[in-house]
């Protein structure tokens, strides 16, 4: 006998033991929130690609409150977050994933930064670490000296 929870219909959620939110889909469950991110943004999440929760509540999946993060950044992000100067990380994840280059933003992220900022929702530093990338570069990007043509 199957059991019933297997049997859910497509379109079906539920909370899992972490407390993120799973909907079922033809593939079997997913995560809301990397499902909301993949529709609103046109593309399929690489596996290291990680989706964060801006204002920290896991089960909130509105599209502005998602933002990708790499998987390196993401956990320096919840581990020392709170302990190491905005300076620091900006270091660690710059070495660890790399020099961060504006061409590796798309489109609708540089928009999600710019919005994020005027809205307030985040110093530099917080939207850098959400984006992986300098807060110099947030600050480009808000001052439209990087990528002024979006
Ligand atoms: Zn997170």
């Amino acid at each position: 006998m199957r059991n019933k929870a297997n049997q859910q219909p497509t379109g079906a959620r539920r909370n899992n033991c972490k407390g993120y939110v799973e909907v079922k889909t033809e593939y079997g469950w997913v995560f809301e929130h990397r499902l909301v991110y993949e529709k609103a943004s046109g593309r399929k999440l690489l596996p290291t690609e990680i989706i964060h929760h801006l204002n920290g509540d896991i089960t909130d999946n509105r599209i502005e409150n998602l933002a990708v993060m790499l998987a390196g950044a993401h956990t320096q992000h919840h581990k020392r977050g709170t302990i190491l100067k905005a300076e620091t990380k900006a270091k660690l994840s710059a070495a660890k994933i790399g020099k961060p280059s504006p061409k590796k933003l798309t489109a609708e992220q540089v928009l999600a930064i710019r919005d994020a900022y005027t809205k307030g929702k985040g110093g530099r530093s917080a939207i850098a670490d959400a984006y992986g990338i300098t807060p110099s570069m947030v600050s480009h990007i808000t001052t439209r000296r990087a990528w002024r043509n979006v």
